[in-house]
């Protein structure tokens, strides 16, 4: 089973949709594995960012995700890092789907109220940064012969 990275960003903490957020991973049948409230320091968002560090708006984004302690959570299910992502909706809440976290949330390209990782190769990187390998859990859901097929596992 694949797993993703979801941080539910500090615009999620201050605009009170924690709890939101999370209902809608667990409603959609994935299995949350892991849980935890950190606060992000320039080193680990200057790795997690590194993609950005040419652009004008780098420092900006970095400050913006230490204005507040972070959740970093860890779902798993069958290509969970494209059913997350697809949740997700595109980066700027402006453009996003109705439907998906950001565009029933948020009216920013910043305050986007989560990242998830974009791909499983970034996914299984991200995890390692953000969690010890005892912080991530295997349990069976009571729930799992009812949210796949035999054979679709
Ligand atoms: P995504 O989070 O959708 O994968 P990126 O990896 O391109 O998008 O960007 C990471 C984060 O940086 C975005 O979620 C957003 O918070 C911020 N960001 C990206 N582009 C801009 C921009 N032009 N202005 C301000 N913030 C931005």
């Amino acid at each position: 089973m694949e797993r993703t990275l979801v941080i539910l960003k500090p615009s999620a903490i201050q605009r009170e949709l924690v709890g939101e957020v999370i209902t809608r991973f667990e409603r959609k049948g994935l299995r949350l594995c892991g849980i935890k409230m950190m606060q992000l320091d320039d080193a680990i968002l200057s790795e997690h960012y590194a993609h950005l560090r040419e652009k004008p708006f780098f420092q900006r984004v970095k400050n913006a995700m230490m204005t507040t302690p972070v959740i970093v959570t860890c779902w798993e299910g069958l290509n969970a890092a494209a059913v997350v992502r697809n949740m997700t909706g595109a980066t700027n809440g402006q453009n996003a789907a109705p439907g998906t976290v950001r565009g029933d949330f948020c009216v920013s390209m910043q305050e986007n109220i989560i990242h998830t990782s974009d791909s499983p190769e970034n996914a299984v990187v991200e995890l390692n940064r953000f969690f010890k390998p005892e912080e991530l859990f295997e349990y069976k859901k009571c729930s799992f012969d009812y949210l796949y097929a035999n054979d679709e596992c």
